[in-house]
C-alpha cells in the first residue's frame, strides 16, 4: 500500500486549503471528501463569505485575519481568480447588547483601518439604510467578501496542479492510529499516511467513536431578495452585520444580478449527520425572519425572494475553533469547530496545518484552539476502532 506523508479527511474550506499549502510544499498529499467540493452538503457553499479584520475575541483573532487576508491575496495572484471584494462592511449594533470597545482598541494597536460612525453619519453615508438612533456603527472598508465556492475551487485547481490526489464521493468510515503512520477506511478502499489531518465540518459525528469534539451542527439559511433600487450594488453598498437583543444578522450587498443576500447568526435547529437538512422554505419563518430584519434595516432590499439556500454551522460551546493536534496522537491534526465564522481564515488554517505537519510546530500562538480546554465536558479520544 503506498504510504502518503498526509492524507485529509474533508476537503472542504479547511481541508482544500491544507491540501494545497501541503502539496506546494512537496508533500505527498490524499485528500478524500464524501462529496464533490465544492459542494452545498457542508458549510462552504452559497457563493459569499464575509472577510473582516476588526474582531472580537482577542488580537490573536485580529493577526490571523490579517494574515488570511495576505495569502487570499496570493491566492488570487497564483489562480487568476478574483476571490476578494473589498466592499467595506458595516457593522450596527446596539451598545447595550455589543461592546466594541476592546476590540476597537486591539485593531487599532495592530494597524487595521476602521471609522467609528455616528448614526447621522451612517445615514448621510448610505441612505438605503434605517438605522434607529440608540445604535452606533463601525465600518472597515478593507473588509468585504470572499467568492468561497471559487476559493474552495481554486485550492482544489492548485492542489492537483501541484501533485496532490483527490478522492471525491468517498465517505470516511474510521481511522485507525499506530506508533508510525495512520489507517484511513474509507467506503471505498484503505489508505495510509504518516500524517492525517481531520477537517470534517459539520460531520465530524461520522469519526466517532475515534475522535469526539463538542461540536454542534446546526441548519442556517440564507435568503437573496431583489432590491428594488440599485441603492444595495456591491460598487455603493458595504456588506454588513447588526445585532440587538432580538437577534444578530449578516449580509451581503448585491453582486451583478444576485440581490441583496441575508443571514442570521443565532438561532438555527440541531442536525445530525445522516439527518435530511430541510430545504429552506420549510418553515414560514426561514423567509418571514430575514424579511424582518430587511424591513427593519434595509428597508428597499425586501423585495422578491430570490433564492434561499439551507447550510450548517458547526459550533463548539464557546464559538471558538478547535486547532490542535489530537490529544493522543501526534500525527493526527484536528481542524473543526469553525462556528459560522470561519471560512476567512481558511486560508491560514491551511498554513497553519501545514506548518505543524511540515515544520512541527504552527508557527502563531493558537492555544486558545486547544482541544483541552473543553476536556471538563468529557471529550473522549480514544479507541481506534
Ligand atoms: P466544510 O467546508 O463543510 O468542509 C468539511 C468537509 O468534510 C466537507 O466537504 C465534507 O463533505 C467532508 N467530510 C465530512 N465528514 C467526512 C467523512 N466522514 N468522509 C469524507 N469527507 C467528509 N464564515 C466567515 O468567515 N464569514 C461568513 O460570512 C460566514 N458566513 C456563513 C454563512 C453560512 C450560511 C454558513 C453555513 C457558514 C458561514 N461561515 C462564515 C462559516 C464558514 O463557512 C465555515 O466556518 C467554514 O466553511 C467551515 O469549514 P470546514 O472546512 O470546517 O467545513
Amino acid at each position: 500500500r503506498k504510504l502518503y506523508d498526509v492524507i485529509i479527511v474533508g476537503a472542504g474550506s479547511m481541508g482544500m486549503s491544507a491540501g494545497y499549502e501541503l502539496s506546494r510544499r512537496g508533500l505527498k498529499t490524499l485528500l478524500i471528501d464524501a462529496f464533490d467540493p465544492p459542494h452545498a452538503q457542508g458549510s462552504h457553499h452559497g457563493d459569499t463569505r464575509l472577510i473582516r479584520h476588526v474582531y472580537s475575541g482577542g488580537p490573536d483573532y485580529v493577526k490571523l485575519a490579517l494574515r488570511a487576508d495576505e495569502l487570499w491575496q496570493e491566492l488570487e495572484g497564483v489562480s487568476g481568480e478574483k476571490l476578494l471584494e473589498r466592499t467595506g462592511v458595516l457593522n450596527l449594533f446596539d451598545p447595550s447588547v455589543y461592546s466594541y470597545a476592546d476590540r476597537f482598541q486591539y485593531s487599532a494597536e495592530l494597524g487595521v483601518p476602521f471609522e467609528e460612525l455616528s448614526t447621522e453619519q451612517v445615514r448621510d453615508r448610505w441612505p438605503s439604510l434605517r438605522v434607529p438612533d440608540s445604535y452606533r456603527a463601525m465600518y472597515e472598508p478593507n473588509a468585504g467578501l470572499l467568492y468561497s465556492d471559487k476559493c474552495v475551487t481554486a485550492f482544489r485547481k492548485l492542489a492537483l496542479q501541484t501533485g496532490a490526489r483527490l478522492l471525491t464521493d468517498t465517505f470516511v468510515t474510521r481511522i485507525e492510529p499506530s506508533a508510525s503512520f495512520v489507517t484511513v477506511h474509507t467506503d471505498k478502499g484503505v489508505y495510509a499516511a504518516s500524517s492525517v489531518i481531520l477537517s470534517a465540518g459539520a460531520w465530524f459525528r461520522t469519526l466517532e467513536p475515534f475522535v469526539r469534539l463538542p461540536i454542534r451542527a446546526v441548519r442556517k439559511v440564507v435568503g437573496w431578495f431583489e432590491p428594488g433600487t440599485t441603492a444595495y450594488d456591491a460598487d455603493r453598498f458595504p456588506g454588513f452585520t447588526f445585532g440587538d437583543e432580538t437577534g444578530g444578522y449578516y449580509g451581503f450587498p448585491s453582486v451583478g444580478s444576485s440581490g441583496v443576500k441575508i443571514g442570521r447568526h443565532d438561532t438555527g435547529g440541531e442536525w445530525k449527520p445522516g439527518e435530511e437538512l430541510a430545504p429552506f422554505g420549510t418553515a414560514p419563518e426561514d423567509e418571514e425572519d430575514l424579511r424582518r430584519a430587511l424591513d427593519a434595516f434595509l428597508p428597499g432590499a425586501a423585495g422578491r425572494l430570490l433564492r434561499g439556500s439551507v447550510c450548517k454551522y458547526e459550533h463548539t460551546p464557546d464559538e471558538h475553533f478547535i486547532i490542535d493536534r489530537h490529544p493522543e496522537h501526534a500525527n493526527i491534526l484536528l481542524a473543526g469547530g469553525f462556528s459560522g465564522h470561519g471560512f476567512k481564515f481558511a486560508s491560514v488554517v491551511g498554513e497553519l496545518l501545514a506548518n505543524r505537519i511540515e515544520l512541527g510546530r504552527w508557527g502563531r500562538e493558537i492555544e486558545r484552539f486547544s482541544v483541552s480546554r473543553f476536556s471538563a465536558s468529557g471529550i473522549s479520544h480514544s479507541q481506534g476502532g
